[in-house]
């Protein structure tokens, strides 16, 4: 038999999957890795525990299949933006690896914003100006490590994201490469050109020597070394995380969207073959680019506070013991009692963009009990999502029919029906919620022949559950108003003395 191995590099652990011709899950393997924090708001990974964690799980995986299993291509997804940067004859890092949580570089991307750049970089990027994104973590990197500055003048560095990485690994330090989706993380990618962007270059101060070649997210870049595996095998498929779970989702055609409900959740909408510039400060990023440089474009935006304000009635207010409890507790009253809960714990995100908002819960009477509490929690998820759906479709210009859902708490069916309901369109969850690794898997397997074409995966992508919106329409026109007042008291809470 014949599979597709996927790697998944996350940020808290990284996982290898093998998948069958029917896109079932058949193998699985995951290990943990160290969270450096070394100073308040700094962020790093070791990127040879990545490496080497990464390793270890794929050899776990591979070799539980049975006898005589074949490994048709390799797939790999991974955490956005985080930034790596090592010597391209020994393959040693120069530093730790700057996490994309990292805050260390908000202090020059406010200087670049007084400058007057961030409408270019935007205009050129799809992206905001901000900490987040790679190309502050690279410049800070060459700055600040003793003697790297010289070594990248003279082309004997090399960057990259998390792909390319491990693609260097995997090829024994032969292949320096990412792809379309990952580049458009950096702040140095021009989404309309699809090429590193010479101003956005000279103004980060980046060499083009340690830049890798961009390729298709899903065509052969290159072998894994034969002592990796005891074959070699065609890295076939590479995608950002969130990227790739759209292409898992099947997302293939323009209006399509999935939603990932974590810690917190991340929305994207395929916007077609052109790039969107958002109104709303949401991001426009490569979703993908097939073996022909074909490119499917996406909107992104993310809610901050998801499974986090569940968290919140565990840690906090301890009024459930586990996640899974909410649903139980916010179905045993058959509504709020109009009590809101806006989750602006560390501010707000689109379309409000307030990072003065503070969490608030509004509507409170002698009558409010726990119960309430938590459904106000589970509304509050659905309705920060329905606010964000609302801006996308307002930047795309087209109407979303439905969307995809996946993520660890998305197997809340209360949750998903007051989706569905203040959305007013279907939300659909699939029998494989494992679509980041899935969505590596599709994009090797279709640049090897493994499926056929897209046409195959579409019909393969099925329904575990369908949730159709039951609200009428004028109640929840009221709801989205009602809350967007709770929303209005959030935001604008100036901390007191
Ligand atoms: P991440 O990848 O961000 O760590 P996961 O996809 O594993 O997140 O989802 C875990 C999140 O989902 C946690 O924040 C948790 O509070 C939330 N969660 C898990 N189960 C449920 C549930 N049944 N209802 C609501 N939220 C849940």
């Amino acid at each position: 038999m014949d599979y597709i191995l996927a790697l998944d590099q996350g940020t808290t652990s990284s996982r290898a999957m093998v998948f069958d011709q029917g896109g079932r899950v058949v193998e699985l393997a995951q290990r943990e890795f160290r969270q450096i924090f070394p100073r308040p708001g700094w962020v790093e990974h070791d990127p040879v525990e990545i490496w080497t964690t990464q390793l270890a799980v794929a050899r776990e995986a591979l070799s539980r299949l049975p006898a005589g299993a074949r490994i048709a291509a390799l797939g790999l997804t991974n955490q956005r933006e985080t930034t790596v940067l090592w010597e391209r004859r020994s393959g040693r890092p120069l530093a730790n690896a700057i996490v994309w949580q990292d805050r260390r570089t908000a202090e020059r991307c406010d200087h670049l914003r007084a400058g007057g750049w961030a409408d270019l970089i935007q205009e050129k990027t799809g992206l905001q100006l901000d900490a987040y994104f790679s190309a502050t973590k690279l410049q800070w990197l060459l700055d600040t490590v003793p003697g790297a500055r010289d070594l990248a003048e003279r082309g004997e560095l090399a960057f990259g994201t998390i792909d390319s990485w491990l693609i260097w690994n995997l090829t024994g330090g032969s292949v320096h490469a990412t792809d379309a989706s990952n580049a458009s993380r950096t702040l140095l990618f021009n989404l309309h050109t699809l090429q590193w962007d010479e101003e956005l270059l000279t103004l980060f101060d980046i060499p083009r020597s340690v830049l890798p070649p961009v390729r298709p997210s899903s065509g052969i870049l290159g072998h894994t070394h034969k002592a990796l595996f005891g074959v070699s095998l065609p890295i076939a498929g590479v995608a950002g995380d969130q990227q790739a779970a759209t292409f898992g989702q099947a997302c293939f055609a323009p209006g399509m969207a999935k939603n990932t409900y974590g810690t917190g959740c991340f929305m994207l909408m395929n916007t077609g073959t052109a790039a969107v510039t958002s109104r709303n400060r949401l991001l426009s990023t490569v979703g993908w680019q097939g073996p022909q440089g074909q490119t499917a474009y996406c909107l992104e935006g993310s809610v901050f506070m998801a499974g986090a304000t569940i968290q919140w009635l565990r840690d906090g207010l301890q009024i459930i013991k586990s996640a899974a409890e909410v649903e139980a507790l916010a179905a045993s009253v058959p509504d709020t009692g109009d009590v809101y809960l806006v989750p602006a714990f560390a501010g707000l995100g689109a379309p409000d963009w307030d990072g003065h908002a503070r969490g608030t819960l509004v509507g409170l009477t002698r009558g409010t009990t726990r119960a309430h509490i938590a459904r106000a929690a589970l509304e509050a998820i659905a309705l920060q999502v329905a606010d964000l759906f609302g801006a996308m479709e307002r930047d795309a210009g087209m109407p979303l029919r439905e969307m995809r859902v996946d993520g660890g708490a998305c197997r809340n069916n209360l949750l998903m029906q007051m989706q569905a309901d203040f959305l007013g369109v279907p939300v659909v969850r699939p029998q494989i919620t494992e679509t980041t690794a899935l969505g590596a898997a599709y994009l090797a397997g279709l640049a090897t022949g493994f499926w056929r074409d897209a046409g195959e995966i579409t019909a393969q992508w099925a329904a575990q559950r369908r949730f159709e919106p039951q609200m009428p329409a004028a109640a929840r026109r009221a709801r989205l108003a009602r809350w967007r007042q709770a929303v209005e008291r959030a935001r604008g809470w100036t901390i007191g003395p």
